[in-house]
């Protein structure tokens, strides 16, 4: 059995058990130059860190070899912190990435994990998640613990389960470090949850795209007045931002031939002060050390670059994108197994591309199960998009796009 098949069996098949080798001693060869840092709880966190919510994939299986590499690169560049979450990869993130770092002394690495508000039904419930969290990661403390996904559907749970308070019991026990949580609702119900506790920090949606067309702007601002340290999800929207329609990747190209579309969009999100780190789901090592150079070899956004971000979200509107950033919650709830992420993402990919060929083709190899005309619009789905997104009805709009395709 090669190395790469074992490492990737023997992990997923025997959740948790010890399989790598080394025991929180890896050495790590630390690169001439780390990645920037910003300074938060008195530590020095990494401008740039992995999300991993969209971990490395091998037939259908996390790719262990792959995410061992990753993590090793980031760790010789000084991008030591890790963001995973209960649900993440279909509830094998947190064993996945466990699994990796326990080759690294405790200390050498950050990792945050967040509580499941939707499946918080009792106090108890939070401390019973929590021990669950802290051994599939083979760890016995997490750096940053956070309320998962505050929006309009979870707040209940948050509030009369008193979330915050259990988990500042662990903070006390010194099981958690710094109290967060993420959030996905509006304006005004950040303003209420920032008033609500004396939370550590706080993790936003930000990107150039949604501070036009969303309301990331207002978001920010709110965090900013209350002086709440920000970490960042979503930097790129999904990858979104890293798959420009022609006209604006022409614009970028033409006006920073130094930045990829994906060092711009997360040079752009860096230039937000209150950001201390931003969390980027990559899904393979090419990505990673993109993202890494990106951070070392850093360079400030300018105010020029600023106007081009809002020229570029100009061209990225006017193609009627759908604005889905494949996060697949909906994918968690769809009675039918409707591979809606996919669906919206060849779709957009057909808006920017104008080839319909191509969108038909790329439909069709889809399986016929996971396609939109099987939806039985329940709108389940939507109910767990923190984007908003009325699925059912972008559903039709793509099956008519897909009618009209030539
Ligand atoms: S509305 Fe359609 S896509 Fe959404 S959960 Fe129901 S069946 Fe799935
Ligand atoms: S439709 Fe919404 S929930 Fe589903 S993948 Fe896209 S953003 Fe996520």
């Amino acid at each position: 059995m090669k190395r790469r098949d074992f490492i990737i069996n023997s992990a997923l098949a025997i959740g948790g058990a010890a399989l790598l080798s080394g025991c929180g001693q890896k050495e790590i060869k630390k690169a001439e130059k780390e990645v920037v840092k910003r300074t938060f709880a008195g530590k020095d966190f990494p401008l740039i860190a992995l999300g991993c919510m969209r971990l490395p994939m091998l037939d259908g299986r996390i790719d262990m070899a792959e995410l061992d590499k990753m993590v090793e690169y980031a760790m010789m560049h000084g991008a030591n912190y890790f963001d995973t979450a209960y649900m993440y990869v279909e509830g094998k993130s947190e064993n996945a990435i466990g699994e990796i770092l326990k080759q690294y002394p405790r200390e050498s690495f950050m990792l945050a994990d967040k509580c499941p508000a939707y499946l918080v039904n009792s106090k108890s419930d939070v401390v019973k998640l929590f021990n669950e969290q802290l051994k599939k990661c083979q760890v016995d403390y997490f750096d940053n613990y956070m309320v998962h996904n505050i929006n309009k559907d979870t707040i209940k749970n948050y509030r009369d389960n008193d979330m915050y308070g259990e988990i500042m019991k662990l903070k006390k026990e010194g099981r958690v470090k710094n109290v967060g949580f993420s959030f996905h609702g509006d304006p005004d119900m950040l303003r209420e949850v920032i008033k609500e506790h004396k939370w550590d920090f706080c993790q936003l949606q930000l990107n150039y795209l949604d501070w036009e067309v969303m309301n990331a702007d207002e978001l920010y601002s709110i965090a900013d007045e209350a002086k709440l340290p920000v970490i960042v999800m979503e930097p790129l929207r999904g990858g979104g931002l890293c798959n420009l329609p022609e006209k604006a990747a022409a614009k970028l190209k033409e006006s920073c031939p130094d930045d990829t579309q994906a060092s711009f969009g997360l040079r752009w999100v860096s230039s937000k002060s209150r950001v201390f780190t931003i969390l980027s789901g990559m899904s393979n090592f090419r990505q990673l050390k993109e993202n890494v150079d990106t951070f070392t070899n850093f360079r400030e956004f300018t105010q020029e670059e600023l106007k081009l971000a809002a020229d570029i979200t100009r061209i990225i509107q006017s193609q009627g994108a759908i604005n889905c950033t494949a996060c697949r919650y909906c994918m968690e709830v769809c009675p039918r197994g409707i591979n809606i992420p996919a669906i919206f993402g060849l779709y957009n990919v057909y808006k920017s591309n104008g080839n319909g060929f191509m969108f038909k083709v790329n439909y069709e190899a889809l399986k016929e199960s996971e396609r939109a005309d099987k939806c039985i619009n329940c709108h389940l789905c939507s109910k767990n998009c923190p984007q908003g997104l009325d699925i059912p009805a972008l559903l039709k709009r793509v099956e008519s796009a897909l009618a009209r395709a030539k």
